[in-house]
């Protein structure tokens, strides 16, 4: 059984194609990094416009690479949301048109659905599993009991953590996307400036990286008001071991109170190699298994649009022909879907 599935919702244009649920034969992902970069982040309009230009070759490039045609296909998946509307609009269009055209069945994912999912390609799920969802948009602890069941018991108050990143990361005069960038530089800088870290309240699941990015900003403001100066590459350790502090510390809490089988890591951010290694150090000598997706599957692709949606596909969910995009989509609402 074999779905094609459409990924557009931020700067990459992206289609893949996956075979029973978890076997990729195809994966292509034109990135539009470049055009964005001299704006320092993502122009929503200059996003629209690429995808129209790529999703085309993007779709013939996928069905070359798995030799196959649209007439193979069982099904046609794609992100309806969250996004930016104008992108999404572009992807869902394309898969309307194709499902229309070929006569297949349309199912719409959910973005955050997919990057979860996106470990399951390399290891099949055990529930109860918790996802730590460290995006661009979105940082989240999500307690799944079983298939598309999302429950999302803690959530950033203010700042995710990619976007805590790309901010630090411009004060810093980094390229955009900064999380790389800053990632980078922490490998050769010290921990020697004492961020906070936002713990919030004793009980709490939430997460809030504001603060850290004000301690940031001040911290080099005074700095050079006195005449110091700070290596950036201590500045980025700095920041990046306050964050995966956080990040693992809660993550470890979470997955032991609601005794986990599994911790998935998911979104741009679980490309971190601080953070990466932070939770194989914690996870190391429990029986907790972590599973964190190769690099190239943590930012946005549309592999993990094909194994999320070819989950959706085999509850029965269905997209009527009047699927639109949906920007503010909720992944708990998503989960609750019934087939049509
Ligand atoms: P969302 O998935 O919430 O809709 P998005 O799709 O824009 O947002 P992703 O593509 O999942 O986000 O991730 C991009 C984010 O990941 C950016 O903020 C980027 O800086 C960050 N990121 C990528 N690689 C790294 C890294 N090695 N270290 C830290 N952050 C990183
Ligand atoms: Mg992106
Ligand atoms: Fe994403």
């Amino acid at each position: 059984q074999y779905l094609l599935a459409i990924e557009t919702s931020c700067d990459e244009t992206a289609v893949a194609i996956i075979k029973n649920e978890r076997e990729l034969v195809a994966n292509v992902v034109a990135s539009q990094i470049e055009s964005h970069k001299r704006f320092g982040g993502v122009v929503p309009e200059i996003a629209s416009r690429h995808h129209i230009e790529q999703i085309t070759v993007t779709l013939e490039e996928a069905l070359t690479e798995a030799g196959l045609t649209l007439d193979d296909m069982d099904a046609i998946g794609v992100t309806e949301g969250p996004g930016l509307v104008g992108a999404l609009l572009v992807g869902v269009n394309a898969a309307k048109g194709l499902a229309f055209a070929k006569h297949k069945p349309l199912v719409g994912v959910h973005h955050i659905a997919g990057h979860i999912y996106a470990s399951r390609l390399e290891k099949e799920f055990e529930f109860p599993l918790l996802a730590l969802v460290v995006s661009g948009g979105h940082t989240e602890l999500v307690l799944m009991k079983g298939h598309n069941d999302f429950e999302v018991i803690g959530e950033t108050r203010d700042d995710a953590a990619g976007e805590a990143y790309d901010k630090v990361a411009r004060l810093l005069r980094l390229p955009y996307p900064g999380g790389p960038e800053i990632d980078r530089l922490a490998a050769q800088g010290e921990a020697v400036i004492d961020f906070p870290r936002a713990w919030l309240e004793e009980d709490s699941y939430d997460f809030s990286f504001s603060g850290l990015k004000s301690a940031v900003i001040n911290k080099l403001h005074n700095a050079s008001q006195k005449g110091e100066e700070f290596k950036p590459e201590d500045v980025a350790a700095s920041f990046q071991e306050s964050v995966v502090d956080v990040l693992s510390t809660k993550t470890k809490k979470a997955a032991t109170a609601y005794e986990v089988n599994q911790v998935v890591v998911a979104g741009g951010v679980a490309a971190n190699k601080g953070l990466r290694q932070a939770l194989t150090e914690t996870f190391k000598d429990t029986d907790i298994d972590l599973l964190i997706p190769p690099l190239n599957l943590c930012t946005d692709n549309a592999a993990m649009i094909a194994t999320a949606g070819a989950v959706a596909y085999k509850q029965g969910h269905r997209a009527a022909w009047d699927l639109n995009a949906h920007p503010g989509l909720d992944l708990e609402e998503y989960g609750k879907r019934g087939s049509l």
